[in-house]
């Protein structure tokens, strides 16, 4: 199938629910994106900022940049004047810097923290007691040009759908703890991002907002 027929196929399912679809485009082509928005679609999402400052350049302007991997301090300004989601947000360093940045532009930058709910090592992530420190923190509380607008997790990767389920399950329940202590009264306070190829149907099933699907729409990736 098409780039087009699979994401139309996609969007088909997520039809009369509240969930959006950010097509991963890492390692992909700058035409392969260019077939994906001549379908109609508008949502995008990198894993690093240089490719995905690189790639912006050669695409249209009414383009939604998503940011899903982890951001290093040092190119958040690469970044920071247009996209519209760093869904990668896994520290308070990391979140000072995106505020400074966002502040020189008088820009309010949207973000996601970073939500560690799988079991492997390797993942970047909060648990949720850190991103309770982040929010409670004096520091937060000063940032004007970040809004929080929910939170971001991946789960294992494994066949096991008990699992998935139970990691799901988990980042919901750490949303709802948030929005009642944090944001009880902010309605912007409502994205919950989870569900790649492998596990987007369970992610809906579990409450994800925001999906993040690559693969199933361009084919493996090339990371040679
Ligand atoms: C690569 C990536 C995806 C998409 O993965 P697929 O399995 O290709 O759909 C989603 N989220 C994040 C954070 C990623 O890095």
């Amino acid at each position: 199938m098409s780039v087009k027929e699979n994401i139309q196929k996609i969007l088909s399912e997520l039809k009369d629910k509240k969930v959006k679809l950010v097509a991963v485009t890492k390692t992909q082509a700058v035409s392969a994106i260019k077939e994906a928005y001549d379908a109609g679609h508008k949502i995008f999402g990198e894993n690093k900022a240089q490719e995905l400052a690189a790639k912006r350049e050669g695409l249209p302007d009414d383009i939604e940049w998503h940011m899903i991997g982890h951001l290093q301090t040092n190119k958040v300004k690469m970044i920071v004047p247009f996209i519209k989601l760093i869904q990668s947000v896994d520290s308070l360093h990391l979140l000072k810097e995106i505020n400074k940045e966002a502040e020189k532009i008088d820009r309010i930058v949207d973000c996601l923290l970073q939500i560690k709910i799988a079991k492997e090592e390797t993942k970047y992530g909060l648990d949720i007691a850190e991103a309770v420190d982040i929010l409670q923190s004096p520091e937060f509380e000063k940032m004007d040009f970040i809004r929080i607008v929910g939170l971001m997790g991946m789960a294992t990767l494994t066949d096991d759908e008990q699992i998935i389920h139970s990691e799901f399950k988990h980042l919901h329940h750490d949303f709802k703890l948030i929005k009642e202590r944090f944001f009880r009264d902010k309605s912007y306070f409502k994205e919950i991002s989870l569900g790649m190829s492998g596990d987007y149907k369970i992610a809906i099933e579990e409450g994800s907002t925001i999906i993040r699907v690559g693969s199933l729409i361009f084919g493996e990736r090339n990371y040679a």
